[in-house]
């Protein structure tokens, strides 16, 4: 009698993974593979290691709840506080033009939810290759300097469907895979989505963009040394777990600039502050190491600027073409299966993950969590299906999709005015927040604002949008229902 191998043994027999890009997403997904049970993981990274500094890449995470649901299923969580600062432990220092200070602990929303850290992105990278290094180099090889460049259908001599993926290295090298699992992390200018696009009739791999107030600002990154000083004495140094918010004192449109440093666990890595501003800001224009420099003592005559920022330091800074905030996008489709018709039967499946699927502004600082999400998703999926990529990449799909368009939508709308690129917009966006924030604590029903919301790992994305939709129609009534007050009381006060 011929024994039918059930779903997880046939699919076990395929355990040859490529994933491509190795940045959160693949390298969280790697390990999550490697947990699973699959024993030949590749991850072609086109950079050149996974500690690699890039300082207009070298922005915080902050990996709250929903990212250590997989940093749980991994056995890296307790590794978090040893390299990241908690937001309990989140103290503000505030300094105006004229030199005054003023330090403040951040309330804490909810002390129930689980703890977030502030963790830069090469550190919680360097995390994960540590971890594919230290335990599953039998089943991960990750190969740096390699960047996939293209994705092939080719049919064998028996007519018969495969994947082929082409790699090159820096040295012109070139290597071909063809992988069962195909896994697209690349990023927003993903190769594997771009791909599925031309493969693909219809507009599932085609991103939906969604304007919002801070795509389109553009950023750049600049290095301060650790602890540098916030005086010409040298009497005060800046503390490396604590947050600034240093003022300029310029206010008109085109100069008005504030430095937001975020904190770091380790005291002997350089400081990192974005500056972020819309496109028509004085500061693009600089153009030389000098010009940044005088700018930065006009503006910040508070500070001891060139004892805190190297001449070399700002000639890069002046040269770096530095990044522009995307709009707001997701894809629709997550998955594609390469069959062998007539007979149905699976050729290779690929999936998508991370910036490829969801893209959006650091407004809500969700980036890093959606994509570990997408990681955890795809992890209970493989476990309920048995590995079967047949049913478990339509069903990571049918369950994923809604909650990616979710956050999309909710990064469009919850926090985008925090950039101060309109004062007064900022403002009436922050007066519709604290109203919505005060409504919340008395209105049976109405939950706090979005951007508290997201850290709760128990509320899907969908959860929470849809809460916020309920709140902006009691919103718009409250409004009403006070500007009539108003309208009404000043027509009475003229009788
Ligand atoms: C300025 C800025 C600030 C941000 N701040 C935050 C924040 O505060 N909090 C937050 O959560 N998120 C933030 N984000 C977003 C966050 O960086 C991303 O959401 C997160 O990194 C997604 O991880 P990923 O692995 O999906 O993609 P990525 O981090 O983009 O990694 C993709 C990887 O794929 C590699 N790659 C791409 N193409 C190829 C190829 N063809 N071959 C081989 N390798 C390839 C790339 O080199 C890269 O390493 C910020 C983004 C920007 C631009």
């Amino acid at each position: 009698m011929l024994i039918q191998p059930t779903p997880s043994e046939l699919v076990l027999s395929h355990t040859n993974a490529l994933i491509i890009g190795g940045g959160p997403a693949g390298l969280a997904t790697a390990l999550m593979l490697a947990h699973r049970g699959w024993t030949n993981i590749t991850v072609l990274e086109k950079r050149t290691a996974a500690d690699y500094y890039e300082p207009d890449k070298s922005f915080n995470y902050l990996i709250d709840g929903r990212g250590q649901k997989l940093t749980d299923l991994l056995g890296l969580t307790e590794q978090l506080p040893k390299i990241g600062v908690p937001t309990t432990a989140f103290y503000i220092t505030r300094i105006q033009p004229n030199g005054k200070r003023k330090t403040s602990k951040l309330p804490i929303v909810n002390s129930n939810r689980k703890i977030a850290y502030w963790i830069p992105r090469r550190v919680f990278v360097q995390l994960l290759y540590e971890e594919i290094e230290r335990n599953w180099q039998d089943r991960i090889t990750v190969h740096f300097d390699t960047q996939c460049t293209a994705i092939n259908q080719i049919s064998t001599e028996e007519g018969i469907k495969t994947l082929e993926v082409v790699a090159q290295k820096s040295n012109h090298e070139i290597e071909r895979f063809e992988p069962f699992l195909l896994v697209g992390c690349d990023g927003i200018q993903s190769i594997v989505r771009t791909t599925l696009k031309q493969w693909d009739r219809t507009d599932r791999f085609e991103m939906q963009r969604f304007p919002s107030p801070s795509s389109g600002l553009r950023y750049k990154v600049l290095s301060l040394p650790p602890n540098f000083p916030l005086d010409a004495q040298h009497q005060d140094q800046a503390v490396s777990t604590r947050a600034y918010a240093i003022r300029g004192i310029w206010r008109s449109r085109t100069q008005f600039l504030t430095l937001g440093l975020l904190p770091l666990k380790d005291d002997t890595a350089p400081r990192t502050v974005n500056i972020i501003t819309h496109p028509d800001h004085q500061i693009w224009s600089l153009k030389t190491g000098e010009q940044v420099l005088q700018f930065f003592e006009q503006d910040f005559p508070q500070l001891p600027i060139r004892q805190m920022i190297s001449i070399e330091e700002a000639d890069r800074f002046a040269k770096s073409n530095g990044g522009v905030f995307p709009m707001p996008q997701f894809c629709p489709g997550l998955h594609y299966l390469l069959k062998q018709e007539p007979s149905e039967t699976i050729q290779a499946g690929i999936v998508l993950l991370g910036d490829a699927i969801h893209c959006f502004p650091p407004d809500i600082g969700q980036g890093v969590n959606a994509a570990l999400e997408d990681v955890s998703v795809l992890n209970d999926i493989l476990c309920q299906s048995q590995n079967d990529l047949l049913q478990a990449l339509p069903r990571y799909e049918a369950i994923r999709a809604m909650d990616v368009q979710a956050v999309v939508r909710l990064a469009q709308t919850a926090a985008p005015w925090q950039y101060n690129q309109n004062r007064l917009q900022a403002r009436l966006w922050m007066m519709r927040f604290f109203l919505h924030f005060g409504l919340s604590r008395f209105l049976p029903g109405m939950s706090p604002p979005a951007f508290f919301q997201l850290q709760n790992q128990e509320l899907s994305y969908q959860e929470i949008w849809s809460q916020e939709q309920s709140s902006s129609k009691i919103l718009k009534v409250f409004s009403i229902i006070l500007l009539s007050g108003l309208l009404a009381s000043a027509i009475a006060s003229q009788w």
